[in-house]
């Protein structure tokens, strides 16, 4: 059995992690699930930067054998560590809010709150001029220090209003023209099958 730590907080990314590179012979934990609490500083300037800092850090935590110990997981397994950093760019607002996408306007403000700034922002922007994209950078940090990375992106364009219920973050306002609807309105496999996470995910799985 591999054991797969995933580097991330949220649940509503775990869900879609979960579904994308869930397989018989893999257990993957998210931090919270494997018993670890750290606070990782994302100081790096681009997604993948972010993404590796995030993983190495974690990898280097569980070089500690006594501390592994500690955790929900097997400590006899060799683990290794997933993380991404993604976000979204609006090419009208300069590619923000980008790296800064959960700290927009604060990290707790809620997405209803978020979401109506950046459409407020482009309230005198035509739909042509509304490109947009979510991107994702995953990492793979691996017991002998070696690290792989892989990228992906969906590209589509910033709706006039919320629509849809499902996804999380900036979903209800990102529209893909080939659905015709925001990521918010597909199912799971559907987001899944096009998103930005499930394409870095499938390719960094091919290291796994
Ligand atoms: P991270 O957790 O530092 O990677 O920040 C990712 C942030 O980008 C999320 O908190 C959302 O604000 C935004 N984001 C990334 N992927 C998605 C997505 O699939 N849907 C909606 N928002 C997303």
């Amino acid at each position: 059995m591999k054991q797969v730590i995933f580097a991330t907080g949220n649940e509503g990314k775990m869900k879609e992690i979960r579904e994308i590179l869930g397989r018989p012979d893999m257990q993957i934990f998210s931090l919270k699930e494997a018993g670890i609490e750290a606070d990782i500083v994302e100081y790096g300037t681009t997604f993948e930067e972010n993404a590796v800092i995030k993983a190495r850090e974690i990898q280097k935590l569980l070089q500690d054998k006594t501390y592994v110990q500690t955790l929900k997981i097997d400590a006899e397994t060799e683990t290794i560590v997933l993380a991404d950093d993604s976000g979204l760019e609006v090419d009208a607002l300069n590619k923000e809010p980008g790296i800064y996408s959960s700290r927009y306007a604060g990290e707790d403000t809620p997405y209803s709150i978020k979401n109506q700034m950046i459409i407020d922002r482009l309230s005198s922007v035509p739909d042509e001029k509304r490109t947009a994209r979510f991107v994702c950078a995953v990492a793979a940090a691996f017991p002998d220090g070696s690290v792989k990375t892989a990228e992906g992106t969906i590209e589509g364009r910033i709706g006039f209003e919320e629509k849809g219920s499902g996804g999380f973050g900036y979903d209800p306002i990102f529209y893909v023209p080939e659905f015709g609807c925001t990521t918010a309105e597909l199912t799971m496999e559907q987001k899944n099958q096009c998103s930005h996470r499930g394409k870095a995910l499938r390719q960094i799985a091919e290291y796994l």
